[in-house]
Parts: structure tokens; sequence; C-alpha cells
């Protein structure tokens, strides 16, 4: 059974969209397994997004992410990294897909309520990122 990593963004966890966020991920067969609400410094924002360093939306997107609190979390699920890429939807929410979290709640491109790990070594890096073996049952 495969497990993912998920992020309640800054203008989800701002809105008190948290349940309504966890109840799209439960409706789709995914199961939260851990999560927990923390504040990230510019540091660890900016090394959580190390791959975008270069992009010109670095500095937008790191301090977006220190602007509020966020909601990090491990979801569980049989093809739970594509199914939860899925239930996301597009990055940008005009091209999201009805019933999508980011066609519901997100903003913009940039304040797009959620994250979700794009390949199994994603997953594997940033569960280790945020989780340590004790709060993984
Ligand atoms: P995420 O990695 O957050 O799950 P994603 O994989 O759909 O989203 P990426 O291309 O990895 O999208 O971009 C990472 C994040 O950077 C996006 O979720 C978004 O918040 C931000 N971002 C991407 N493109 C832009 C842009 N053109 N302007 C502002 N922010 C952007
Ligand atoms: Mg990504």
């Amino acid at each position: 059974i495969e497990r993912t990593l998920s992020i309640i963004k800054p203008d989800a966890t701002k809105r008190n969209l948290t349940g309504k966020v966890n109840a799209k991920f439960e409706e789709a067969g995914l199961r939260i397994v851990a999560q927990k609400r923390i504040q990230l410094t510019l540091a660890q924002a900016g090394q959580f997004y190390a791959e975008h360093k270069e992009r010109p939306f670095f500095g937008e997107l790191t301090e977006f992410m220190v602007s509020e609190p966020v909601v990090v979390q491990v979801l569980e699920g049989e093809g739970a990294i594509l199914k939860n890429r899925e239930v996301m939807g597009a990055t940008n929410p005009a091209n999201a897909d009805e019933g999508t979290i980011r066609k519901e709640f997100a903003l913009s491109v940039g304040e797009n309520s959620v994250h979700g790990s794009d390949s199994e070594a994603a997953a594997a890096r940033e569960i280790a990122f945020f989780f340590s073996g004790l709060e993984l049952v």
C-alpha cells in the first residue's frame, strides 16, 4: 500500500478549510495516517522546494509557504501518489477539473491550497522531511 506526502497550504489553513480538504481525501479513499500543523521557516521552505530554486516564482512560493502555518500529512491508499494528484487537480485552478480540491478552493496558481508528492522518490523524500519513524504507524 502506497503513501504520499500532502501539504494543506497557507491559503487553505487561513480560511479554515482543513476539514473540507480532508473530506475530499477521505471520499477518494485516501487515509490520513499522520498529520500535524507546523510553521515553516524560509530556509525549510527553500529546502523543501529546492527543485524550483531557479524558477521565477521561487521567492513568491517560499514566502507564501511561510505566511501562515501549514498542515503536513501522510496519505495512504492504493496508488496514493497518483490518486492524490487527481483529487488535487491541475496546478492552476483555472485548468482544474470539477470536484477537485483546487477547482473548489484554490485562489490562484500560487495560492493553490495543496501540495502532493509527484513520484515515489519524491514521496519518500518528502515524508522523511516532515515525519520521523515514530510518528508513522
Ligand atoms: P505542488 O508541487 O505544490 O504539489 P504542482 O506539482 O502541481 O504543485 P509545481 O510545478 O511542482 O506544481 O509547482 C510547485 C508550486 O509552485 C505550485 O503548486 C504553485 O504553488 C507554485 N507555482 C507553480 N507555478 C507557478 C507560477 N507560474 N506562479 C506562481 N506560483 C507557481
Ligand atoms: Mg510539484
